[in-house]
Formats: structure tokens, sequence, C-alpha cells
């Protein structure tokens, strides 16, 4: 085999994946991701055949069971998961992917993608106004179309030595990530292709698109192996086992066999950091604060659970006997669920954040249940109790929000000492303590060591201040005389 750069990887890649676009027919609306909004109308006397034909393949494609094959984060010892979030300047922004234990080279290639988008999405100059990928702005944030950087992500395959990732922004577009553990190498999603088969494998895609009503064009660099070993090429197109499995890699091969037949562990060789250990304190029964007669607060930690930052910050809590709420991301919580457990079972209050921290305003009613049901769910399943409250990433709501999230009730904020712009604990720590008033809300993050790093002054200060530190329910259920 002819050794290629992953330059002239990625170059090829690109290349025909711009054919592919081409050769698909223009009906993308089609595809199961598009807004709603964009949605054409029908043409005058009825659907034309080619719509007809379109929403034929569509429905197709989803009966088909294209969806790629994920496994469950919580089974891959060691995992961490690498989380930012902001909101410079009405530009909303939420990065996550994971970083497996041993496979450094495939994490380094999805921190340098994330890196770029999130420079490219912000602009050259933090201190200007910024334009949020090349947005223009007036300045007034009512009035615009808010613009959104949202990666998140599903793990494809991780046992043998394979690991397969698949970052999406937004849920509109996506990237493959693979690791080779034989070679120690990363590699991208056409690798999975041998490069003698790549012209056949991407005109039988065509074919394959140009059949199902042209339903989204395939995109070479988000390949994926469905749970019958067949290879999927964006949302919609997928090639069956039969076909494809000629035209695939050695490594290919590898990764369809860790697909389909998975083997019981992960094995890339790495030295497994031991996951450091939840503490286990013993469960504290109700709490007695009467907020009628004490001065109280929240403090919320949001966008979590990260370890080791949510299990260091379970030990500042425990010593000062207070309780927090937890606004938990979905897909943290499935992949750290003992820290879950372990804060539920302190005492502590579990909302719900949303799976993957988009702004929940920009999203269909559908995309908003789903990203809601789907944290409760997890986090019903790691505590026993179903969350009653949510928070909603960046703050964003409105009426259809809040009717699509019921009966989960919106938690907003008194506080905000804007943790994960500055990340200086000795600032978050004096804004707190500055701007604390009885039965304030407080917002914190619980990603950031440097927010965690600032809690036990804030706990220290506000307690001798007479602060008792009780959930948001609890709050809420006591009639706050000093509030
Ligand atoms: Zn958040």
């Amino acid at each position: 085999m002819t050794a290629r750069t992953p330059a002239a990887i990625a170059s090829a890649a690109s290349a025909a994946s711009a054919l592919l676009l081409v050769g698909a027919l223009t009906l993308t609306a089609a595809c199961s991701h598009a807004p709603s909004a964009s949605k054409p109308a029908p043409a005058r006397g009825g659907p034309s055949a080619e719509a007809a034909e379109a929403a034929a393949g569509a429905a197709a494609a989803a009966a088909a069971g294209v969806e790629p094959s994920v496994v469950d984060p919580a089974t891959i010892e060691g995992l961490d998961v690498v989380n930012d979030s902001g909101n410079s300047r009405f530009c909303p922004w939420a990065t996550s992917y994971p970083d497996v234990p041993g496979a450094t080279a495939l994490t380094a290639a999805m921190r340098r993608d994330v890196g770029e988008h999130l420079a490219e999405f912000l602009g050259p100059d933090s201190r200007s106004p910024v334009d949020c990928g090349g947005d223009t702005r007036s300045g007034d944030p009512d009035t615009q179309d808010t613009r959104e950087l949202n990666i998140s992500f599903a793990l494809l395959v991780a046992s043998g030595d394979v690991v397969g990732v698949r970052l999406s922004n937004r849920d509109r577009t996506a990237r493959t990530y693979w690791y080779d553990g034989a070679d120690l190498t990363y590699r991208p999603a056409l690798a999975l292709i041998e490069s003698g088969s790549r012209a056949a494998f991407v005109s039988a895609l065509r074919e394959k698109a140009r059949r199902q009503g042209g339903v989204g064009p395939a995109a070479l660099d988000d390949l994926a192996f469905t749970a019958d070993g067949g290879l999927r090429a964006g949302s919609a197109v997928a090639l069956d086992r039969a076909t494809v499995t000629p035209w695939l890699s050695e490594f290919g091969r590898r990764a369809q066999a860790q697909t389909t037949d998975p083997s019981p562990t992960l094995d890339l060789g790495a030295d497994h950091t031991p996951t450091p250990a939840v503490p286990a304190g013993a469960d504290p029964g109700a709490d007695p604060t009467d907020c009628s007669r004490v001065k109280c607060v929240a403090l919320t930690f949001d966008d979590g659970p990260a370890v080791p930052e949510s299990t260091t910050l379970l030990q500042y809590l425990a010593e000062y006997d207070a309780r927090a709420t937890f606004f938990v991301v979905g897909q943290n919580a499935a992949a750290h669920r003992a820290v879950v457990r372990a804060q539920a079972d302190a005492g502590h209050e579990i909302g719900n954040h949303s799976w993957s921290h988009p702004r929940l305003t920009e999203l269909s009613t559908e995309e908003i249940r789903s990203q809601l049901a789907r944290t409760s769910e997890e986090i019903r399943s790691a505590t026993g109790t179903e969350p009653t409250l949510f928070r909603p990433p960046y703050g964003s709501i409105d009426d259809r929000v809040r009717a699509a999230a019921q009966p989960l009730s919106a938690v907003m904020w008194d506080v905000d000492p804007r943790d994960w712009e500055d990340r200086d604990t000795d600032r978050v720590t004096q804004r707190v303590i500055a701007a604390t008033d009885p039965g304030d809300v407080i917002l914190l993050h619980d990603i950031h060591r440097t927010s965690v790093a600032a809690v036990p002054q804030i706990l220290s200060t506000l307690t001798a201040g007479g602060y008792h530190f009780v959930t948001v329910s609890h709050l809420r259920a006591t009639p706050n005389a000093l509030g």
C-alpha cells in the first residue's frame, strides 16, 4: 500500500466530499437534522415527483436504521470528558470531547480541531467585539440571530485496540475520529477504506444517495459503522456490510469487527489511571435548616460532573455541612454516574442542564424535549430520583422552552461571578462574597478547577456571616423571611 500523509488523505477526502456534494440532489431539506423552519413549502398543485421520491427516501433511510452503533462511556475505565463553555458577547459556545486513556494521538486530534473551531468562532481578537464565526451584529442581543458553537460527542467503538468517536457541531455537521492501538496512531474516517478502493466506495455512496432521492450529502469525514457492520456516511446514507467489506482497509476491518463483535476489554497498552475514589458519605437525611429564621443561599454548579473537580468539591461541601444543587449535563452524567450518585447520596440536589448544552431556544420543541428527557433519565438511573428542576444553558429561555420542559421547573440565578471567563480563584471568590444577599441563587461551574478552588473561602466567609447553604428546592419550599 502506498504510504499517504494525513494531509494527502484529508485533501483526497475533501475533494471526494465536494464531488459527492455536487453529485447529490439538492433536496437536502429532507435530512433528518434540517431545521424545521427551512422546510420548503409544497409546490402549487401538490408535491412534485422528486419531492415525493425524496420524502420516500428519507423515510426509507430512517427505517433502514442508519444510526451509528454507540458505546456506553461509563464502561471505559479512567475516561475523562474535556468540557468547556462560555458566552462571549452573545456568542454562546460549549465543547466536549472524550479523553480515552492511552489514545493520546486521538485526543490530540480532537483537541486541535475543537480548538480551531472555537478560535474561528470567537474571532481573532478576544478584546474586540467577537463575530461568532462571521455574523454581523448590531449590539442588540434581542434582535440578533445569535450563532452558537456546540460540539458534543458519541463513542462509536472502544474495545480491543480500536477507538472511534463522533464529534457533532449542533447535531448538524459531524466528523468521526479513529484510533488504531496497533500503530498508536490517529486515523481520519477515510482511513477505514483501502486507498485503492476509495473511488469505488465514493461512487457507490453517490449511487445510494441518488436512489434515496438525495437525502443529504454523504460526508466522507463522517464515516461510522452501523450495529450490523454496514458503513454510514453522514446521517442518511449507508452501505450494507456485504457491499462495503471488500473495500475496507485492514484497520477498517478491525474497526468493523469491534463494532459488530466487540472484545470484552479496551486494550491500548495504556497504564490505566485509576478512577479517583468517589467519597461515600453517610446519608445526611433531610435538611433541618429553617430559612425563615436564618439566612439561606443556594450554591449551584453547572456543566459537570467532571473528574476530579466534582469529587474535590464534594469534600469541601461536606466540611461545611453545605448542600448544593448540581445542574448536570447529560453526556457528562453518563460518563460519571458514580459521581452523580455520590452527589445525591450526600444530600445535594441534581438538576437537569440538557444533554449537550445547546441554546434550547434555537431547537425545535421535539429537540428540546429530547435534550431534557434523555438527561432526566440518566439522572434517574444514577440516583433513583427524577429531577424536578432544570437550568437552560446560557439562561436562554422563552415560553416555548418552559412549556416543552414541563414538568421540570426552570432555575435562573442572582449571583454570576462569570467564573468561566476569568478562571481566577480570588476574583471569583470576591465577586460571590460581595454580591450575595439572603435568598440568592449563586451560579458556578464545577468543570473549572479555579471555581472549585474558590468554594472553601466562599463557604468559610459566608458561614461566618451567618449564611446557610441549602438546595434550590429547599430555598423555594421555605418561606424566606430574610430573602
Ligand atoms: Zn452551562
